[in-house]
């Protein structure tokens, strides 16, 4: 299955800022020396040794991800501001797609803000299947669409529209199957697993990691237990995490030894504080892969920031 990050942010959608655009062009030209720029080939080695945070971005879109597991349909976890992201990419690719299978974590604006502005929506072409285990998931996100909040109501939809409020544990989609666990959050939230092919990604968003969480639970096992990607809230610094206790979000710290507990191989941090710069952002990675080395005689989780546009092969 292929997996792509539409939208990697927490809470706010949070733009690039003028600043940080001239302070990454000028971090850039401080750093060249004549003989970088001397040919394209040493052009193209200087940007390539250039530190993520200031040749890149971790990105400004709220929470959405696209998991390709077959042809004929789209599986999207969450509509925040990367959903339009998602929409450009399958345009760019002339993507004929018509199905989409849309699962929601729960309702917090940044995961559904994308939804009013994705055009697939307003196609009469398209079928869009709704899901989540809130029984008022039709309900919300028609209120969520009414004037003055929005120009158009729900119903200005075209698309063919199907909500199926999810019941059991798991279920199989077109090309494999999804399962899904509440976490700990205000309001709830709702992590998905994504398999195929003995391949499993996991969608852990907006998750305070607590105690119960770590216990080696048949649940907790059957869920989480050797998982080959894993994206988990990890908005907080350790700090932080104590600080804002109950506010429904988990330190990198904390998803470090989740992964570790779990033997997941492959952790993306997500659910970036919007107050935080790309810079900031690269000292967590490197603090979070830190403490990943020093957990001695456990095994060793490759800790990654979830970055806009990313792919992931499984
Ligand atoms: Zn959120
Ligand atoms: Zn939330």
């Amino acid at each position: 299955m292929n997996i792509w990050l539409r939208g990697v942010r927490g809470s706010s959608p949070t733009p690039l800022t003028p600043e940080a655009v001239k302070s990454k062009i000028a971090a850039v030209i401080q750093r060249a020396k004549p003989s970088d720029l001397s040919s394209p080939e040493s052009r193209e080695l200087f940007l390539s040794r250039l530190p993520d945070y200031i040749f890149g971005t971790t990105g400004g879109n709220t929470s959405c991800i696209e998991a390709r597991l077959c042809e004929e349909s789209v599986v999207i976890l969450d509509c925040g501001t990367g959903l339009r992201e998602l929409e450009k990419s399958i345009r760019k690719r002339k993507d004929s797609v018509k199905e989409f299978h849309i699962f929601f974590s729960h309702f917090h604006y940044d995961h559904i803000l994308g939804l009013p502005y994705f055009g697939m929506m307003y196609d009469p072409s398209v079928t869009v299947h709704f899901y989540s285990p809130y029984p008022k998931m039709e309900e919300i996100l028609r209120g969520f669409m009414v004037r003055p909040y929005h120009p158009v109501d729900f119903d200005s939809f075209n698309a063919t529209i199907h909500f199926h409020v999810l019941k059991g544990r798991r279920m199989k989609i077109p090309g494999g199957h999804i399962s899904w666990i509440k976490r700990s959050h205000p309001n709830g939230s709702f992590a998905y697993k994504l398999e195929q092919n003995g391949k499993s990604f996991i969608y852990s968003t907006d998750t305070e990691l607590r105690q119960a969480d770590f216990n080696r639970s048949p649940a907790n096992i059957e869920f989480f237990e050797n998982a080959d990607a894993l994206v988990l809230d990890a908005q907080y610094t350790l700090g932080e995490a104590f600080e804002k206790y109950d506010w429904g979000h988990s330190s990198y710290s904390m998803a470090v030894d989740f992964a570790i507990e779990f033997g997941i191989s492959d952790l993306y941090l997500f659910h970036h504080e919007p107050l935080y710069d790309d810079k900031k952002m690269s000292s967590i990675k490197r603090s979070a892969r830190w403490y990943t080395h020093r957990s001695k005689g456990k095994p060793e989780v490759n800790v990654r920031l979830a970055v806009e546009g990313f792919e992931i092969i499984l």
